[in-house]
Formats: structure tokens, sequence, C-alpha cells
């Protein structure tokens, strides 16, 4: 940490502005990872804002459809969605679907958005998951499945950017210089993962991720109803809830999660009597 006295230094923001971002791969991973989660936040009132990492356009099974018009559809699908849920706002990074890599450019566009809105929470993919995958002897006829590179990449991207860049005023200057202030982010909240360690109750909101999942028609076609399947889900994820911390919940979307800031409560701030 440097000298925050040094002349010239600038002070690192820790007042929020937005309390949430989500950060997802593709178009449809914010629906998944916290969809219902953000729609209760929304609900009572919290600005919570989506981002995109990639264009989306490998999410298909026909090889001929042209890219650009792809992504332009499924950007609006992502937009109706988070209509659905009350986000305040989307923004679409269009890094290339199936090849996202953790670089300079890819970690300075995420600092540039955490700096611009200023959220009180990130969630993102949990990056060291490798394998979603039920143990063969529990679980017999269930598959497992490898977690995407690009779901993984989004995880190393952001927690990069968060740390050390974000709240670095001698980060990204030519940022500072555009006005993208240096932040200091108070929580991480991993979704995909396999250490969770908060629930969420989702009973209020979980039939509007439903609604919202069926925004998304070039994945999931027309006719789609996830509402017994997300049920089915998060009741498990409350089950788990209960065995693991006792809590009650009829649905729960699960996080891993990480404090990074604890803001100064005003006992804090009191002058301390000194004992004479
Ligand atoms: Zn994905």
């Amino acid at each position: 940490m440097g000298d925050r006295n040094a002349p010239g230094a600038v002070q690192v923001i820790t007042e929020p502005d937005y309390e949430a971002m989500i950060i997802g791969a593709h178009p449809d991973d914010d629906d998944f990872g916290a969809g219902a989660t953000s729609a209760l936040w929304a609900k009572q009132g919290k600005k919570v804002v989506w981002v995109v990492m990639t264009n989306g356009v490998e999410g298909g099974e026909a090889p001929d459809m042209d890219d650009e018009e792809f992504m332009l559809t499924r950007e609006q699908e992502q937009r109706a969605a988070a209509e659905v849920y009350g986000v305040k706002a989307v923004e679409f990074l269009r890094f290339p679907d199936g090849h996202l890599t953790n670089n300079e450019e890819t970690r300075k566009a995420i600092v540039r958005l955490i700096r611009k809105y200023r959220p009180r929470v990130v969630l993102t993919h949990d990056p060291s998951t490798f394998l979603m995958a039920p143990d063969p002897n529990e679980e017999p006829e269930a598959t497992g499945h490898i977690n995407h590179p690009d779901h993984r990449a989004t995880g190393s991207i952001v927690l990069d950017a968060i740390f050390p860049y974000v709240g670095n005023p001698r980060s990204y200057r030519d940022l500072i210089a555009q006005g993208y202030m240096p932040y200091r982010v108070h929580e991480l909240y991993l979704f995909y993962t396999e250490r969770s360690n908060t629930y969420v109750d989702v009973t209020e909101t979980i039939d509007i991720k439903a609604q919202g999942l069926k925004c998304h028609v070039t994945q999931f076609g027309p006719d789609v109803d996830f509402s017994s399947s997300l049920r089915e889900r998060a009741a498990k994820t409350a089950k788990e809830a209960k065995e693991k911390l006792n809590l009650d919940m009829q649905f729960a979307e699960a996080f891993r999660r990480v404090k990074l800031h604890i803001p100064p409560t005003p006992a804090d701030e009191a002058p301390t009597e000194v004992a004479e």
C-alpha cells in the first residue's frame, strides 16, 4: 500500500454506487449463475448491472449462421432477460466466444467497468472450477462435465482486475485520466463453484429466473420451461444450506463469498478515549 499523503496522491474510493455487478462469460451465464439473486436485489430497490464477456457466437449448432446477426440476436435476448429480472444496465464486451483469455485487453475492460459502476459486490465464475462432476460412486447415473474455459477465464480476469488493478491509483492511469477512479470492491461472490459458503433465499424470485431464461430462444427454443428443473435444483441447494449452515429456505442460490473490504462503522471512526 502506498503513501496516501504523497504529493499528487489520489484517494481510493470506497463508497459504492451499484449494489452488484454480475460478470458472466456468455449471454445466459448471468441468468444461470445469479438470475434469482439479481431479481431479488432488484426487487429490494438495489441497482444491479450485468456484464457479458463474449459475443456468444459459438453458442449454436448452425455453422453457416452470420456471426454479427447471431451476436446481436443474443444480445437482444440478454437485454430482454435483464429487463425481466429488473437489472438496470447490461454491458457487452464482445470478446470472441470460445477463445476468451486473461490478457491486457480483457483485464483492462473489466477494470474500466468496475471503476465506472463501483459495485459493492462483484459476482462471477469461480475460476478454480475445472470440473462439475458428481462422484460416480454416489450418483452412478449422472454425467459430469468440464467447465467451459471461457468461464474459468472470466473468473480469473475478474479476480485479477479487482486485485491488484481496480483499486490501485498507479494502475491504468489512462483510465484515471478519463475519470475512472480507483475503487475498492467490498465483496466477491463466486458462482458455478464447488465451495459454496453463502446461500441466498430466492424463494420469492425463482420463477422470475425461469421467465428470464425463456428469453434465450437461440439457446433453448421458443417453448422451453425451466420452472420445474430450476425449482428442483434450487431446492437441492436449499437442502445443502440446511445441512451446512442450518438455514431454512425453500429455494436458494449458492455462492462462495469472499470479503475484501469492510467499511469502518461510525464507532470505529469515533475518537478513541485515552485512558489516563
Ligand atoms: Zn457459459
